[in-house]
Parts: structure tokens; C-alpha cells; sequence
């Protein structure tokens, strides 16, 4: 054989060898990650509370020789490991959960309260995922450091704060992430997939998730005795029609080509049954991938707010009050040559067959952010499949719709998931830093 071919097996064997190495010492490491799920899991932090949490990843990454800056950008952590020459990466998880309360009946489901933005005690819930995403992101940083002989490279753990509501990247980048650290070279995460099954990861091209945007309307009305709805203007009447209307935009406006979508996600007023209040106030959610799109939607409120404010006989200063934010989380576009990257390196981990492409959805994720700076690092964000194999089947039976994320039902696959996802995320890495 010639000794240019032999060196050549040598090479790939060394890498295959290297690769089952990982894989042992990750299969090892389960049930210390498991144990810190579940603790994650049981104490969920709601956005820009996340304190103790934020501590717990700190320490985690402390004890294995990072160096830590805490409380950057509210409770964002940022870790820093040297270790030699080579591209700096960036790796990031959110940390917040939900201000609801969980249904799962698991054993170990959060019995957490939490007082909410209203001044009212709510149940709190990782129904986002976020309790794996912390889990699997220490995995991977444990994984890489007891392998770090073989990669080279800088690597930026992030732990972002209030990522559901869209705040966190924007409040790390803005504390100074690219200046006060190393530029990152290329950023990578992950989401909880609530339709992939555990053991699979799923990969989009280009754009993956919508730009997404908060609305305020307040419906002014005449307040009245409940017994006499003809001395009122009934905000909760008037903004019932606001919202019917709403339904209309998507439905009748918009090209049925382009994807959109308009919820309303809470309807407040009023504080007793005979008593008609004198102001409604109505939180939107808007999902949109075009700014075209986005644009026909504001004047399609603006316009349905004041034709219903004008029809029900109010004074044009007293038309309902329309408060659309000045910023909005982007849509998340997945640099197409880091995915093929990332899908080269996942099949190589977890095989061809786990490895699935996934549709593009209406959710929003403030991790388009970190792409989307003057720097324009390419980003690849993908989904780890979590869905327990008995409730898939069940799913796939019929009659059963799997709980979405944000559901109070939902909940991953645990240790599965976990495996899959620190394998996935430890192979990936290595090729990244090393290629
Ligand atoms: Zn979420
Ligand atoms: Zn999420």
C-alpha cells in the first residue's frame, strides 16, 4: 500500500476512533445532566428573573475552566474558553421559562409561582424547551472541554435572558457582546422541536421563523350601569368587533401566497358583571416573514380601529389607541453553507435517518439578533427532536394532537433528548472549529 493511502485510513480511522470516544464519555455523562434537567426543570425563572438560574449555568461552566462574566445584558452569562488558534464560535441558550402552570402530572413537574407583570401569582413552566437547551448547551461545553485536545479555537457560551419576550439578545449585544468579547465567527443553537420525535435533529435552509411583533390597542368607551347599556358606549362590545374584524386581514387582504398570521392573546377590561367599563385593552401578537406583508397589516389595523371607533359614535380623540412597537424580533434565516455543514456533521453522529428537514414556522426566536448586527456572522439555528416515542405513536394513531410548545402539557423526551442533542452539538462543533 502506498504510504500516502495508508496515511489517509490512518487519518479517518483516528477520527472514527475519536468519535466513539465522545460518544462513551457523553453516554457517561447522562445522568449528571439528567439530575440537572430535572432541577432546571423544577425551578423555572420567568424572563428577566432568571437569576438563579443564570447562577446554577454560571457555576456549571466555572467548575470546568471557562471564564465567566455574569449579570451581562440583565442575568446573561457569557463563557469564554481559549484554546488555541482557530475560528471563534459562538454557542448560545436562552434561560427563561413561562409565566403558566404546568399539567403534565410528571413527578417532577414545577410547582413554581411566580408574581407576573399584572401583580397576580401565576404557575411557572419550562414549556418552551428552555430547561433542555440549558441542559444539553452544559452537556456539550463538559463534552468539549474533557475532549479539547482535539479542537482549536475559541468558544463563546451564551446564556441569554428573556428570550420569550424578545428582549435578551438585544440587551446582551447592546451591554457591548461584540465589543467586550471575541467577534464570533459563526453563532449556532438550538429549539426544542415539539413534532420531532427524540433521537432526530431537523435543519431548515434560509428562513425558519417569522418576524414576530407585539400591538397594543386600548378601546376607549362610556362606562355605564350594566342595566343600561344605553347610556354607554361598551368598549367590550366595541373591541369584541375590533377583533372580529381582525379576522378579516389575513382571510380577505393579504395575497393567500404569503404567510401572516394575527392572534389576539389577551382581551382585558372590565371589573364586574353590571358594570360596563370605560376602556378594553387587547395585546396582538404578528407573525409575518415579508415587510411588505407587515406593512398592509398595520394600516389594515389602523384602519379597521378607526372605522369601528368612528361606527360606534366616538369622539375621533377617543378612537381606539393603536401602540405598535418600535422594534421587532426578525425573522430567523439559517446561513444555507453552515447548515450543510451542521447536516454533514449530524448524519456522521446520529446517521442519516435521524437527520430530517424541517418546514418553516410562524414561531419567532430573538436569536436572529446575533446575525443580524453589522458583523453579519452567518447562524444556523435547528431543532432537536423531543417527542417520547409512546406519544408519537400515539399521535400517529390518530385522534391525539401532540402538545405544541407553550402548551402546559408538553414536555421532552428527557434523557433522549439530551444524548442526542450534546452529541449532535459536541460532533458539530469539533468539525467546526477544526474545518
Ligand atoms: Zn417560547
Ligand atoms: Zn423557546
Amino acid at each position: 500500500m502506498k504510504p500516502l493511502i495508508l496515511l489517509f485510513i490512518v487519518i479517518l480511522l483516528s477520527g472514527f476512533d475519536s468519535k466513539k470516544e465522545i460518544n462513551k464519555w457523553i453516554k457517561e455523562d447522562i445522568s449528571y445532566l439528567r439530575n440537572l434537567y430535572i432541577d432546571i426543570h423544577k425551578n423555572p425563572e420567568i424572563s428577566l428573573m432568571e437569576k438563579e438560574t443564570s447562577k446554577k449555568l454560571a457555576n456549571e461552566l466555572n467548575k470546568i475552566g471557562f471564564d465567566v462574566t455574569e449579570n451581562f445584558g440583565g442575568y446573561g452569562i457569557v463563557g469564554i474558553f481559549e484554546n488555541g488558534d482557530g475560528p471563534n464560535i459562538l454557542y448560545r441558550t436562552d434561560l427563561d421559562a413561562l409565566p403558566m402552570e404546568e399539567k403534565t402530572n410528571l413527578p417532577y413537574a414545577s410547582k413554581v409561582k411566580t408574581m407576573d407583570i399584572y401583580g397576580s401569582e401565576v404557575g411557572t413552566m419550562h414549556s418552551c424547551g428552555h430547561d433542555m437547551h440549558m441542559t444539553v448547551w452544559t452537556g456539550t461545553a463538559r463534552a468539549l472541554i474533557e475532549k479539547k485536545d482535539q479542537w482549536s479555537g475559541t468558544l463563546i457560551m451564551i446564556g441569554q435572558p428573556a428570550e420569550e419576550i424578545g428582549a435578551g439578545a438585544m440587551m446582551m449585544l447592546n451591554e457591548g457582546l461584540y465589543s467586550k468579547f471575541p467577534v464570533p465567527d459563526l453563532g449556532i443553537a438550538l429549539h426544542s422541536s415539539p413534532t420531532i420525535l427524540s433521537g432526530k435533529v431537523g435543519f431548515g435552509k434560509g428562513y425558519i421563523m417569522a418576524n414576530t411583533e407585539s400591538v397594543d390597542i386600548t378601546v376607549f368607551g362610556e362606562g355605564a350601569h350594566g342595566a343600561a347599556p344605553h347610556m354607554s358606549i361598551d368598549p367590550i362590545v366595541t373591541a369584541s368587533l375590533i377583533v372580529m374584524e381582525l379576522q378579516t386581514i389575513v382571510s380577505r387582504n393579504i395575497n393567500p401566497l404569503d404567510d401572516a398570521v394575527i392572534t389576539v392573546g389577551s382581551f382585558r377590561g372590565g371589573t364586574k358583571h353590571n358594570i360596563i367599563p370605560d376602556e378594553v385593552k387587547l395585546q396582538l401578537t404578528i407573525r409575518t416573514y415579508k415587510d411588505e406583508v407587515r406593512n398592509l397589516i398595520h394600516k389594515r389595523i389602523k384602519e379597521i380601529c378607526d372605522g369601528i371607533g368612528a361606527s360606534v359614535g366616538l369622539e375621533k380623540s377617543r378612537w381606539p389607541k393603536i401602540t405598535m412597537p418600535d422594534t421587532y424580533t426578525p425573522a430567523n434565516y439559517n446561513d444555507p453553507d453552515l447548515v450543510d455543514r451542521l447536516i454533514f456533521s449530524a448524519s456522521n453522529s446520529i446517521g442519516n435517518e435521524n437527520v430530517v428537514m424541517a418546514e418553516p414556522q410562524m414561531v419567532g426566536e430573538d436569536f436572529a439578533r446575533y446575525g443580524k448586527t453589522k458583523e453579519k456572522i452567518p447562524t444556523v439555528m435547528y431543532w432537536l427532536g423531543t417527542v417520547p416515542e409512546d406519544r408519537m405513536n400515539k399521535y400517529k394513531n390518530g385522534n391525539y394532537a401532540l402538545p405544541a410548545l407553550h402548551s402546559p402539557y408538553y414536555y421532552p423526551e428527557v434523557e433522549k433528548s439530551i444524548e442526542t442533542g450534546v452529541l449532535v452539538n459536541t460532533n458539530a462543533l469539533i468539525d467546526l472549529f477544526n474545518n
